[in-house]
């Protein structure tokens, strides 16, 4: 893999220049916290947040789009795909949220392809960025095999001081590095500095889950009728705030709006959550998990097992947005930990 290094001072000038010709989702502040936003200046860019509120896969699953037009003037409606894409720069995704987006390739490429979330992906570079520190007490990426990544970038970052050092991942990020940076060849000490840095990050994280990730899928398979999901169902607000934060949660409504002409519908495309009442609802009322027990038990068999036995990837990147979102304080790690407690 080559290896370049990147000068602090060259950071805005890179962005800058990337601008011209992607629009650049990075990690910006909005008050005490951190979002994903587009970048319309170099200096919105920090590269020094902890976690962002939601995860960079709003570049490419956003909240809402439009996926088709669909004209109602003939006899039978005709619709047309709308595919809203364009070349876009993910900017400084740490590495929970870059295996979150394997997960979301797999599962928009597995069955039935989604051509636009494909289209998206295929104009976006993802330039990821090393974690060297927990983003707070609620990570627990080094139980879930996410504290570092290998693939999945273009480019992956890691601050060694005055500078970052550049892994090229792809043909395309080694052009857009050629095109957009200014960098030069890693000398010795560059490569000393690394390691230092490398071997210095992994005491910082801590261990939280009591048990290897791997035994996941097996001990929840024991645990489809254990007490902890009635008692999550008393506490859970349904308020889908937990699955809205989630970097690997990708379920979406569709809903069709029709113009006040009645000439034209649009089809919308919406984040949805297994969290809400109406998700398992469908044609003459039936409600297949209507009780708030089920949905909490669904949300954390598909986590911890079903995803993972899918995908062959973890379901969970141990990025603690859930826990933070949760108003009732129900944390993953604490349910995980109950259940091989009691097993
Ligand atoms: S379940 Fe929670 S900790 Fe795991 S990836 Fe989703 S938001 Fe992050
Ligand atoms: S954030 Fe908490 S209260 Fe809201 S749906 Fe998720 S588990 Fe329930």
């Amino acid at each position: 893999m080559r290896l370049r290094i990147l000068p602090k001072e060259e950071v805005p000038r890179m962005v800058q220049a990337l601008m011209a010709d992607y629009r650049v989702v990075g990690p910006k502040a909005k008050g005490p916290k951190f979002v994903f936003e587009p970048i319309t200046d170099p200096s919105e860019i920090r590269l020094d947040y902890n976690i962002t509120i939601l995860p960079p896969k709003v570049a490419l699953q956003p909240p809402q789009e439009r996926v088709a037009r669909i004209n109602l003037e003939g006899e039978v409606p005709q619709p047309e795909p709308l595919i809203e894409a364009e070349p876009t720069v993910i900017f400084g995704a740490h590495t929970c949220d870059v295996h979150a987006l394997r997960l979301l390739d797999r599962a928009f490429t597995a069955d039935y392809p989604d051509s636009h979330y494909l289209e998206r992906r295929r104009q976006t570079l993802v330039i990821s960025l090393e974690c060297l520190e927990p983003c707070d007490e609620h990570s627990f990426c080094k139980d879930m095999g996410t504290l570092t990544a290998d693939e999945g970038y273009d480019l992956h970052l890691t601050d060694i001081g005055d500078a970052y050092t550049v892994h090229v991942g792809t043909e395309a990020g080694e052009a857009a590095l050629e095109k957009y940076a200014t960098t030069r060849a890693a000398t010795d000490e560059d490569m000393r500095r690394l390691n230092e840095v490398l071997s210095a990050k992994w005491p910082r994280f801590t261990h939280r889950l009591n048990f290897d990730a791997a035994e996941l899928p097996s001990l929840l398979a024991t645990a489809y009728d254990h007490p902890i999901w009635a008692e999550l169902g008393e506490r859970c607000l349904s308020c889908g705030s937990c699955t809205n934060v989630c970097p690997t949660c990708y379920c979406f409504n569709m809903l069709d709006t029709i113009s006040l002409t009645l000439k034209e519908a649009l089809r919308i495309r919406r984040w949805d959550s297994c969290q809400l009442d109406e998700f398992a609802r469908v044609a003459g009322g039936e409600n297949f998990r209507e009780a708030r027990a089920a949905r909490q038990r669904h949300r954390f068999f598909r986590k911890g097992k079903w995803l993972r036995e899918r995908f062959d990837t973890t379901g969970c990147v141990g990025c603690g947005r859930c826990i933070r979102a949760c108003l009732v304080n129900i944390n993953i790690v604490e349910v995980f930990n109950t259940i091989h407690g009691s097993a």
